[in-house]
């Protein structure tokens, strides 16, 4: 348990009955007592919760203080992000039309292009990455990215949709997908293209079809705004690439590993707390429960690219429009379940 039994001051008895009332701690959520090295205690009302329980799941245990969401202090009022185009042009710096410069040229002002379907050829070896599919109304696309944009401001975030080397951070040299423990699977040449295909989408104003939504409990959750097909692509996890080592003691709850070094001082982390995408909502799956495996839609998976290590979330089913997406979260408690993909 995170918090340490007071010392000193209490006589013996007291210390006993506490030690005591410890150990009958249990999670509010599963309910079980157990790994009780995960188990927070509330600052506030002195319950417990496994940090792999937690909306989005933590990482890890917070240093400083902790409140159950029922203690936590009323955050500040949710603000809507303005939908006006050109405020929305801006916060993803979405690229103007090439031929005049005009913001009316904006692709996300314009109906998506029909693109040619792909013929159906059956890949018996392989399953191929899909790109995601913009919504065709320009109106609804609109709200996707505010709904996106009132997220990220309300979390004090800038947009990215690439991973971010800042200065006194990891250097983007350090990111050498050749180091990772085990070695990682190369992204196959054909998935690459759709990778890119998506970020050219991305940055013409083409989101994937998706909403951020609060939910009072969850905070901020992503949910399909159309059906979404299985292996389509989603986005990648993005934000600042640092040292795991820097940030043991952070109490970011959306740390997300980037690359598993056999020397543990070179270990990369993605943390998008001050940069990052969508990704940064979407919540991450109860790894312990089956009803949690059950939830799963996405799964994360590391990709070596041009050498580099990428995190890629892709649909792993079939997913409905009005779907809460989750993904499995790759904690350090667990292996990373690459051998299940592909
Ligand atoms: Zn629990
Ligand atoms: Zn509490």
């Amino acid at each position: 348990m995170r918090r340490s039994l007071p010392t000193g001051a209490a006589p013996p008895m007291a210390r006993a009955a506490r030690r005591e009332a410890y150990e009958a701690m249990r999670c509010d959520v599963c309910g079980s007592g157990e790994r009780d090295e995960e188990l927070l205690l509330c600052d506030g009302c002195d319950r417990g919760r496994h940090i792999f329980c937690l909306r989005p799941i933590a990482a890890r245990v917070p240093t400083g203080p902790w409140y159950c969401p029922s203690c936590a202090p009323r955050s500040k009022p949710v603000k809507r992000f303005p939908m006006t185009q050109t405020k929305i042009v801006d916060f993803f710096r979405i690229q103007k039309g090439a031929e005049d410069g005009e913001v009316e040229k904006c692709s996300i002002f314009q109906d998506v292009k029909k693109r040619r379907k792909r013929p159906l050829v059956m890949h018996k070896k392989r399953r191929r990455i899909l790109p995601y599919v913009p919504t065709e109304d320009k109106v609804q696309r609109l709200k996707q990215m505010a709904s996106l944009a009132t997220a990220m401001t309300f979390s004090n975030m800038k947009f990215s949709n690439e991973l971010t080397y800042m200065p006194g951070m990891a250097q983007r040299l350090s990111n050498q997908a050749r180091l990772e423990q085990g070695g990682m699977q190369i992204l196959p040449k054909e998935d690459k293209e759709t990778i890119e295909l998506c970020r050219t989408m991305q940055k013409r104003g083409e989101c994937p079809p998706l909403l951020v939504v609060f939910d009072s409990r969850e905070g901020f959750t992503v949910q399909a705004d159309a059906d979404i097909k299985d292996m389509t692509f989603i986005t990648e996890y993005t934000g600042d690439v640092d040292f795991l080592e820097k940030r043991a003691n952070d109490d970011c709850d959306s740390i997300m590993t980037l690359l598993l070094t056999e020397d543990p001082s070179k270990r990369l982390v993605i943390c998008p707390d001050k940069r990052g995408n969508i990704s940064r909502f979407i919540n991450g799956i109860n790894n312990h429960t089956l009803d949690g495996k059950k939830k799963q839609n996405i799964k994360c998976v590391r990709y070596d690219i041009d050498g580099e290590s990428h995190v890629l979330l892709v649909a792993c089913r079939d997913i409905a429009c009005g779907e809460k997406l989750y993904y499995d979260y790759n904690g350090y408690e667990h292996e990373y379940p690459t051998h299940h993909f592909i």
